[in-house]
């Protein structure tokens, strides 16, 4: 059954096209980003699981990976997931938009996350993190936004939802600040951002997050 609805996804997804990803963002906004202000999660709620590369927090417990070659990012099936910030930043934008799959049952919520320190990759360097495909959103924070908010690693910025009618979260790593998404120069392919998330294979699911209860004193 697995093994059919990962097919089912190879074919059926079509997530994002290269060109045209996003729309041009605001020339205007903000360049400087704010300086992060390390928090901790909301009190009280567990932050994901490190992942295989254990600098880096699960974008989605209990998902899948279900990626494929041609994709802008890495594709995670999953029915309304909890997705987490894999690495702490400052949110460029957590709204409605920034997909081209906002038709049907489509849920077109987007977050992009300005990473505070940026992940080497050969001779350019991951800035940003791209999540879409989302059906809530933990904070809203438009485009451009005087004040950003600053999420930390393994903190919830939101729940999957469905892109091109499947369920899934699509997860996008950009390279070197070029956030438009129009060139291959700056965006890294599924298998790429598997190796970075610790060299998972597709069809290998993501833990799930433990049941944080305080351990039992005897
Ligand atoms: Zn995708």
């Amino acid at each position: 059954m697995i093994a059919r609805s990962l097919a089912a996804l190879a074919l059926v997804i079509g997530c994002m096209p290269a060109a045209a990803a996003t729309p041009p963002s605001d020339a205007g906004a903000v360049a400087v980003p704010a300086a992060p202000v390390p928090t901790t999660a909301d009190a009280g709620r567990p932050l994901s699981p490190a992942l295989r590369n254990p600098a880096l927090r699960s974008p989605m417990p209990g998902g899948i990976f279900g990626g494929y070659q041609g994709d802008t990012g890495l594709d995670i099936a999953g029915d309304h997931l909890e997705v987490f910030a894999v690495a702490s930043g400052t949110l460029d934008y957590s709204e409605r938009g920034h997909t081209l799959w906002t038709r049907g049952k489509d849920t077109p919520l987007s977050v992009r996350i300005a990473l505070d320190e940026p992940i080497a990759w050969g001779n350019q360097r991951i800035t940003h993190m791209y999540y879409t495909h989302l059906s809530k959103l933990e904070h809203e924070q438009p485009e451009g936004a005087h004040v950003r908010k600053h999420v930390v690693a393994g903190e919830r910025i939101g729940v999957s939802g469905l892109g091109n009618g499947v369920p899934h979260l699509h997860l996008g790593l950009l390279l070197d600040g070029e956030v438009e998404q129009d060139s291959w120069t700056y965006i890294l392919r599924e298998g790429d951002v598997r190796k970075v998330l610790g060299g998972y294979k597709n069809g290998e699911r993501l833990a799930l997050i433990s049941d944080g209860t305080k351990p039992r004193s005897r």
